[in-house]
């Protein structure tokens, strides 16, 4: 029996696939591999969801992540021409902006380690004035905050938090030293204590390896967790990874169908990188891909919304 085979019957007789069945999946034919990935989608998670973001706090940030335009240790425009937390009305006007568009999920995302409190409140008030107004769902991406600020960010009526594990933890070491993987982990515990889900995902492209990959999204399995964003690395000008070689296309098509054999059930989220594809992701979601970050992303274009819920269609999907 075939790798592929194997893989989908473990998974249709309720048990997960190990690090080594992914890592032989991933060197599987590749219209084969696409093909059962996009089965299990069907079988397992067969809606789509779309969310939109806005970089409420950008640049100047104290943490030193080798692939982002935002740390203040590296000389990319967007490190420096950085601004602090933007009013409610400001965060309002553009989750209006996608809502009318149709795009009912929104997520704040802040630059920095860790929002403090009185960031906190800020954000709650901006929650509490969008959800007076318009029936949107909010997620916040603050960083490393605490069980009390998440509990304030849910009381506010947020429902969901934004916290990449971004690679393995031996990669993700490689790539930043002011904070750990661990550090994270430890804030995503105290947001599901309470009571918050969880978006978590990663970046592929840095340079490490495929079996990097899959250690993260198991790590990410083993926390339950159920949305899953994938980015792919844009090399921005002045950052440690401005030279990264691009991934190849077949390369991320590999990857997030085999992500699909490790999390069947789950949302994998095209986000940032995929205006760079040449198809803007369309074949990732007939694959195994079932959700997207749509419009700009932090501080990389992204694509429209008329163009995303076009691809959408043509994919046949329902939404979320
Ligand atoms: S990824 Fe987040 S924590 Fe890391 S440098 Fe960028 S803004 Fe700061």
């Amino acid at each position: 029996m075939s790798v592929i085979k194997e893989c989908m019957l473990k998974i249709q007789n309720g048990e997960s696939i190990l690090k080594s069945d992914a890592l032989s999946l991933y060197k599987e034919d590749l219209d084969e591999l696409l093909s059962a990935a996009n089965q299990l989608k069907n079988e397992y998670c067969n809606k789509f969801d779309m969310c939109s973001l806005i970089n409420a706090k950008s640049g100047n940030c104290s943490e030193n992540c080798k692939f982002c335009a935002q740390s203040a240790f590296y000389k990319s425009k967007y490190a420096k021409e950085g601004y602090s937390l933007l009013s409610k009305e400001k965060i309002f006007d553009r989750a209006k902006y996608n809502f009318e568009k149709g795009v009912k999920r929104f997520a704040i995302v802040t630059s920095g380690r860790a929002l403090n409190d009185e960031e906190v409140d800020s954000v709650c008030e901006a929650v509490k004035f969008i959800k007076s107004k318009i029936n949107m769902k909010i997620c916040v991406s603050g960083g490393l905050m605490n069980y009390n600020q998440f509990c304030r960010l849910k009381d506010s009526g947020v429902t969901g938090i934004h916290n990449n594990l971004e690679s393995s933890e031996s990669f993700f070491k490689t790539m930043c030293s002011t904070h750990t993987r661990n550090d994270k982990i430890t804030a995503i515990k105290a947001a599901q204590k309470a009571g918050l889900n969880i978006c978590c995902g990663g970046i592929i492209g840095l340079g490490e390896s495929i079996e990097d990959r899959i250690d993260m999204v198991i790590n990410i399995r083993e926390l339950g967790i159920k949305s899953i964003p994938v980015n792919i690395l844009e090399p921005i000008s002045g950052t440690p990874c401005e030279n990264n070689k691009p991934l190849t296309e077949e390369e991320i098509l590999r990857t997030v169908a085999v992500f699909r054999f490790l999390v069947p059930d789950s949302f994998i989220r095209m986000a940032g990188g995929r205006s760079k594809l040449s198809d803007y992701g369309e074949k990732c979601f007939k694959s195994g891909a079932n959700a997207a970050i749509t419009g700009d992303m932090l501080t990389t274009c992204g694509i429209s919304i008329e163009k995303d819920f076009e691809i959408v269609k043509n994919c046949g999907y329902q939404m979320n």
